[in-house]
């Protein structure tokens, strides 16, 4: 098992580590790193909760490090590109941390927040700017930024990007910049419309992946409960008043937002608080409830897929599916919530009758049955 001191990576990036607490590389960065140090372009099949971040920031700080050159005014050196604010915060936090022993300059911006302070930020030259791409396209229209002198650009998450019809801003985006760059593309899924994208904007590619369905699914207690639809609610609120439950804590799923809020309002009643992110919450909002769940103020947490995508928790005990997804990766990217780090966990999902067949496209893709349990109780 390679090391990351055999990796060669610069001594700060190595101090950052160790701080840290990281000892050896995961799978996809042991097959990332080295290209990405080469200067290759990377396409790498990986969800989040891989270590996929570190992934292609280590080597691009490393990068930037060796060929220290100051960025104009108004360009980044390096361009990663996220599907959503959470996961652009992430990002950059993430760079921030890495890089904390090195004069790098980190910025970002999304939507939702003033402007101002965003195009402040980049207005000297900055070496990575982290951005979603609707707002990125509104500080270049603003002559608040330009891409002909990036050196780099990451594409992260890029099947969530087409879920939320960033393609063709990529398309726009990736235009403006020089046809002489790296370009790192990673995403959970290789739709078609996704490798179409890849081929287009990657030269030769390094192909690497890791299989996230098995590897993370393995470490999982998984259950299902079968329940009323109208039931749903007070088994949800026993459940979380149990002792194991309580102890932990847990990130509930729900398909609506609306159905995210009468959740919150049904525990309220039985005693239980809790809060719930989803697309309709303000920024601000989004970032307290996931605030008050990391420093365990709250202990449920209750979230749609879009909101809860990229959102990285660490001791998450229980995942609870109140609604089954119709696509069945996002059950594992949900349950991917927990088990973070080698930590084990426990999935539950509340299975209706209208949910069934949702059931047995998850059991394909996982390639096993989901035993069916009683509330709480762990799966054999
Ligand atoms: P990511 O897939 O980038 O969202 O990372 C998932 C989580 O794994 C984050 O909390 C990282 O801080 C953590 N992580 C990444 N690389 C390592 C590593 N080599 N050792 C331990 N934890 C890591």
């Amino acid at each position: 098992m390679s090391d990351f001191a055999s990796l060669g990576l610069a001594p700060s990036l190595m101090e950052a580590l160790a701080k840290e607490n990281y000892a050896t590389p995961t799978p996809i960065q042991t097959q990332a790193i080295p290209p990405v140090l080469a200067g290759h372009d990377v396409q790498g099949i990986a969800q989040t909760g891989t270590g996929k971040t570190a992934a292609f920031a280590l080597p691009i700080l490393h990068r930037l490090l060796t060929n220290r050159r100051r960025a104009a005014p108004k360009t980044c050196r390096v361009l990663v590109l996220a599907p959503t604010r959470e996961l652009a915060g992430q990002i950059a936090d993430s760079f921030r941390a890495y890089g904390r022993f090195t004069p790098l300059r980190v910025a970002i911006m999304y939507g939702g927040v003033g402007k101002y302070p965003q195009a402040r930020a980049v207005a000297q030259g900055v070496d990575v700017l982290v951005a979603t791409p609707g707002r990125l396209l509104d500080h270049i229209g603003d002559h608040a930024l330009r891409l002909d002198a990036t050196e780099v650009l990451v594409l992260d998450e890029a099947d969530h990007m087409l879920d939320l019809g960033f393609i063709i801003p990529i398309r726009r985006i990736a235009a403006m910049l020089p046809a002489e760059r790296q370009t790192l593309f990673f995403s959970a899924t290789m739709p078609k419309e996704i490798a179409t994208l890849a081929r287009q904007l990657l030269r030769d590619p390094i192909q690497v992946a890791v299989t996230p369905a098995a590897t993370t699914v393995e470490r999982i207690a998984q259950q299902v409960i079968f329940v009323e639809a109208a039931a749903k609610r007070s088994l949800l609120a026993t459940m979380l008043a149990a002792p194991e439950a309580r102890g932990g804590r847990s990130l509930v799923f729900t398909r609506t937002k609306h159905g995210a809020d009468k959740v919150v309002k049904q525990l309220e009643l039985a005693g239980i608080e809790s809060a719930a992110i989803h697309g309709n919450k303000s920024q601000g909002q989004r970032e307290r409830a996931l605030q008050s769940f990391r420093n365990g103020e709250i202990r449920v947490l209750i979230a749609t897929d879009i909101a809860a995508r990229g959102i990285d928790v660490d001791g998450v005990t229980h995942v609870i599916n109140f609604d089954l997804p119709n696509v069945p990766e996002t059950y594992v990217h949900r349950i991917g919530r927990t088990a973070r780090a080698g930590a084990e966990g426990l999935a539950i999902s509340f299975c209706d009758g209208s949910e069934r067949s949702f059931l047995r496209d998850i059991e394909k893709l996982i390639g096993k049955r989901i035993p069916a349990g009683q509330p709480m109780s762990r799966a054999a």
